[in-house]
């Protein structure tokens, strides 16, 4: 009988046998499906996890920078302000001349501020923590134990090559997008979370979630089980009882699930080996050779629904460290 690493409940739970898909190795792995906090967890961590993160995996291929001119920097990080709600003059007129700049809608909710300390755990090679250095923030940190040597870049964006239990320092924000389903003890990761989140401050945790419409429908052909590389599928619940446990406060909880729910698990269960997937991801031609235009505004339609009833694949947590 499997233990539930998250609630320790050792009864009768369900068993299921997935793939790996994304690369195509078709490998089998035992999961099983905790029946007293829903959390979907792998039965034995594959002692050869590094094959199935090969290079050309998604978060480890160095970007381009392009290089921010003082003049340029110093409107955006004003713009950059006043959209945060900082009081800033100049920030008003900068943004009446070129507009608001896109930010993404989890940072006012975190109450991100312009120079907060951020960190971004299981970062890659950092893209996310870059795109913010353009948006105008400065402070912003990087860490991922499988990047293969830490990165300074130019512009002040650092990334260590570390493990969350390694790593010292004390942050405003914290973000996990799409990490801590990775790591093969949750707990243990959120109890470092705590020690490294300052005090009335948030960490934002944004992963897949079991608990969903898509699970129940294509089981293990959901596209967001990934196996063997998520390790834990969790459910609402099972998020609850981990900061219940690390004194976390969950603050609230928004559901950003897409339309690859649908598609990328109907083409799990054509059989089609997504090592094509990327490309599936940044090319509509391609999706549409499988899914009329029809069937893939149907699948955004959804999503959105799914979304607003609590029942998408994919959500972001807030979690508040009194
Ligand atoms: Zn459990």
């Amino acid at each position: 009988m499997s233990k539930c690493k998250i609630c320790n409940n050792s009864e009768a739970s369900k068993t299921y046998i997935a793939r790996e898909m994304m690369f195509g190795y078709g490998d089998e792995f035992e999961y099983f499906e905790c029946s007293e906090c829903g959390c979907l967890q792998i039965k034995l961590f594959p002692n050869n996890l590094a094959k199935y993160y090969s290079p050309d995996y998604m978060s480890f291929c160095k970007p381009n920078i392009p290089k921010l001119f003082f003049p340029i920097s110093f409107i955006k990080q004003r713009r950059l302000r006043y959209s945060l709600g900082e009081k800033d003059l100049y920030g008003i007129l900068f943004s009446k001349i070129f507009g608001n700049p896109s930010i993404p809608v989890w940072l006012p909710k975190a109450e991100v501020k312009s120079d907060y300390s951020i960190l971004d755990v299981g970062c890659g090679v950092g893209r996310l923590l870059l795109r913010l250095r353009r948006k105008g923030f400065y402070n912003l940190t990087g860490i991922d134990p499988f990047i293969k040597d830490n990165i300074f870049y130019k512009n002040g964006v650092q990334i260590y090559k570390k493990y969350l239990e390694e790593f010292e320092g004390q942050f405003d924000f914290i973000m996990l997008h799409h990490s801590l389903e990775h790591m093969p003890d949750p707990l243990s990761s959120i109890k470092e979370l705590y020690r490294l989140v300052k005090p009335k401050r948030y960490v934002l945790i944004r992963i897949p979630i079991v608990s969903s419409f898509a699970w129940r429908k294509y089981r293990t052909n959901w596209i967001q089980l990934d196996a063997p590389r998520h390790l834990f599928l969790h459910s609402v619940k099972s998020i609850q009882i981990l900061a219940d446990k690390t004194n976390f406060k969950v603050a609230d909880v928004v559901y950003d699930s897409k339309s690859v729910q649908f598609w990328g698990s109907e083409l799990y269960e054509k059989q089609i080996e997504v090592k094509k997937r990327h490309s599936f991801y940044s090319n509509i031609k391609k999706r549409q050779s499988f899914f009329s235009k029809k069937e893939l505004q149907k699948y955004e339609q959804k999503a959105k629904e799914l979304n607003a009833q609590k029942d998408g694949d994919q959500a972001c947590f807030y979690l508040y460290k009194e």
